[in-house]
């Protein structure tokens, strides 16, 4: 039972070199927490607006619980947007902008008043009903324009980097806030953004975008951990990439770095490739420490950078720098200028061939 398949869907513009976006299929389970990330114009706002139904695709379909909606208005379409800009009307109460939509369904009034303080509620601005938009703070804006976008609870909520606009702090009780309204309404929620962190801890699945398509869709966990292509493992956490070299050892491929065997490295064929290693998957270690069966290369502190929660440490090792994401306690063991062992496990390194 899928809420939305979008099915082979492209688009170029009138003008552009490129498409903006190119064969995208994926489709989206009822309920579903669903995130859209990739970096600036990679056309994930092309891609809503398609599915909200103010595009249409040159190629391809729109399908909306089984039915063909690719021809049918945005109006008619049982699907609402949340944007960065709020987007609020400015003379209209925030209970009369909560309740508008209920108005243009042609609610009665006592029915929309009803629905629109039940939505200020989930939202937790019941005691701002009253206020204009112009007298609330942006996060309180863009909890307005939410409950706003929730009250005729359509099957499918839109949101385009929502939280774009906010501070840090702001942004994390937002993200809370929605995963929990989220899961109390049951609404798909196909949510936009280019910040890896919020996709990563928000969603069931993400698409990762890039250039027009979908370079990779699965679980946080997937995508992190089993990144399927380079541009995933750069831009998804933060990964050392690192040259290697494959070579024939007696039938077996055996990967080098810096001329040195890794032990455990799976290639699959010989030749120059690419080794990402996220940096929390790094650690240092004395020089005269044993291995233990892990990948190691001696090298020297170049700079460390204090994090907080943690330390990113790089280290020099011959040709090549990598960082490693240690524990904040052990600043003092890693000082420019000290001679350390780079130590991680086969099993977090994935290989890219060229
Ligand atoms: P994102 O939201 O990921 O930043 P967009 O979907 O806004 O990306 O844009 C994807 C690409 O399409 C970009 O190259 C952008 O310049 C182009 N684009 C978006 N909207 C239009 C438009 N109305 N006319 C022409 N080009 C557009
Ligand atoms: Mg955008």
């Amino acid at each position: 039972r899928t809420i939305l398949a979008v099915a082979g869907v492209d688009k170029t513009f009138e003008g552009a070199t490129r498409p903006a976006l190119d064969r995208i299929s994926f489709s989206v389970e009822p309920g579903e927490f669903f995130s859209i990330l990739g970096p600036s114009g990679s056309g994930k706002t092309t891609l809503l607006r398609m599915i909200a139904g103010f595009e249409r695709p040159d190629v391809g379909r729109i399908i909306m619980d089984g039915e063909d909606i690719t021809d049918v208005p945005p109006f008619r379409r049982d699907v609402r947007t949340v944007f960065q800009s709020y987007a609020l009307f400015p003379h209209m109460s925030v209970l009369e902008n909560v309740a508008y939509p209920l108005r243009m369904a042609g609610a009665r009034k006592s029915e929309r008043l009803a629905k629109a303080r039940e939505c200020l509620e989930l939202v937790s601005m019941g005691d701002f009903a009253q206020r204009l938009p112009h007298q609330l703070s942006g996060g309180q804006r863009q909890r307005v324009a939410l409950a706003r976008a929730i009250v005729c609870r359509p099957r499918i909520l839109l949101l385009d980097e929502p939280l774009g606009a906010l501070d840090l702090r702001l942004r994390q009780q937002m993200q809370h806030m929605l995963v929990s309204l989220q899961k109390d309404l049951d609404i798909a929620f196909i949510y936009v953004t280019h910040d890896q962190g919020e996709a990563l801890s928000m969603s069931d699945r993400v698409a990762v975008m890039s250039e027009g398509r979908i370079s990779q869709l699965g679980t946080p966990r997937e995508i992190y951990f089993d990144p399927s292509s380079e541009f995933v493992a750069q831009f998804v956490g933060r990964s050392n990439l690192l040259p290697i070299e494959c070579v024939d050892r007696n039938g077996a491929i055996t990967a080098l770095l810096e001329g040195k065997p890794l032990s455990g490295i799976a290639a699959p064929r010989t030749g120059p490739a690419r080794m990402a290693i996220r940096f929390e998957c790094v650690r240092l270690d004395a020089p005269d420490r044993p291995a233990d069966g892990a990948c190691s290369i001696d090298g020297t502190v170049k700079d460390v950078l204090f994090l907080g929660n943690a330390l990113e440490v790089n280290v020099r090792c011959g040709g090549l720098n990598i960082i490693a994401a240690v524990p904040a306690a052990s600043e003092e063991r890693f000082t420019p200028g000290k001679q350390v062992r780079v130590l991680f496990d086969a099993n977090n390194a994935t290989v890219f061939h060229g």
